[in-house]
């Protein structure tokens, strides 16, 4: 009888804490659950002012075309159509961007984002990608430089989105430098891997914030962009292709002194290619145009 009772009760005890354990799970998930929908609050908040900003300077701009069609100034005000048109594009670039990376971002979440991937020379696939922007670093006074151990490394890639990935990046280096700093682009053959990075002398990163910078929803912090334009989701997407690719991306960052951003690709190849690579596929100019349109050149 009493054995039965002791029994009974370590069988409530153990019940008992298995409830409490159960509890704090519970607990600690709404907790996460809170956190996530306040960062995806921000978030929102965040695009709706990125996707304003731009409308307002392409309505207002319509606006002051169509005055000036009214008051018959068309002709006399040229120069400044020029230059207003100019601003129109660039703002729809800006548009187009964040488009895309939001479209991006909910494929790769509903798993519907496929890589097109095909046997290719990443050496020469990133020498391209390089050598395409330099009248735009040229015309912000920076100097970019692009260094490589090996003249070969063949591997399987979606060169469409390495060009995506190297721009981002690329971006992000000539955003948070100034006029006369360096940009290094360099490839090293790692064997089983190949490690491709972008390193800039520019502002650099906290080190609180080295942590969050590839998290969505965590580095809409506006203390993280400092005053530049841009979403947050940037590096978010470029490391989530860099892992559908088998790869990771690292950082490595001094406040103050640069950045350095290391893409680790996997020296693997594909015996089925989906499409091959053509360097003149790409519509460089117009990618370019979109990846860089949150950039003052
Ligand atoms: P955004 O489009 O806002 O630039 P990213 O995801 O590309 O978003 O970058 C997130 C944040 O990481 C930036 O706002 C910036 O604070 C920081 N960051 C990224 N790259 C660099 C860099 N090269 N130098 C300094 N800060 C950087």
């Amino acid at each position: 009888m009493r054995e039965d009772f002791c029994e009974r009760v370590e069988q409530l005890i153990i019940a008992n804490k298995e409830l409490k354990f159960q509890n704090e799970e519970k607990d600690k998930k709404v907790a996460e659950l809170i956190s996530t929908n306040k960062a995806q609050g921000e978030f929102f908040v965040n695009i709706s002012h990125e996707i304003k900003t731009p409308l307002n300077v392409i309505f207002s701009t319509a606006q002051l075309f169509d005055m000036y069609c009214k008051n018959g100034l068309l002709n006399d005000k040229k120069a400044s159509v020029v230059k207003y048109i100019a601003a129109i594009k660039q703002n729809s670039y800006r548009l187009s961007k964040l488009i895309n990376n939001i479209v991006d971002i909910s494929k790769i979440e509903a798993g519907f984002f496929k890589l097109n991937l095909s046997n290719n020379n990443i050496v020469k696939v990133v020498e391209e990608i390089v050598m395409s922007v330099t009248t735009l670093t040229d015309s912000k006074g920076l100097n970019i430089i692009f260094d490589t151990d090996t003249e070969e490394k063949i591997i399987a890639c979606d060169t469409e989105k390495i060009e995506r990935i190297v721009l981002n990046l690329l971006s992000n280096a000539i955003k948070f430098s100034d006029e006369g700093d360096e940009i290094i682009v360099d490839i090293k053959d790692k064997n089983e891997f190949v490690d491709i990075s972008v390193k800039d002398n520019g502002i650099g990163i906290e080190k609180e914030h080295l942590d969050m910078i590839f998290d969505r929803f965590k580095q809409v912090d506006k203390s993280l962009s400092r005053n530049t334009e841009g979403t947050g989701v940037g590096l978010n997407l470029v490391k989530s292709i860099v892992e559908l690719h088998g790869g990771s991306i690292y950082v490595e960052s001094e406040f103050g002194k640069g950045s350095k951003f290391t893409v680790k690709l996997p020296s693997k190849k594909v015996l089925k290619e989906n499409m091959m690579y053509s360097s003149n596929a790409r519509s460089e100019d117009e990618n370019i145009r979109v990846e860089f349109s949150d950039i003052d050149l």
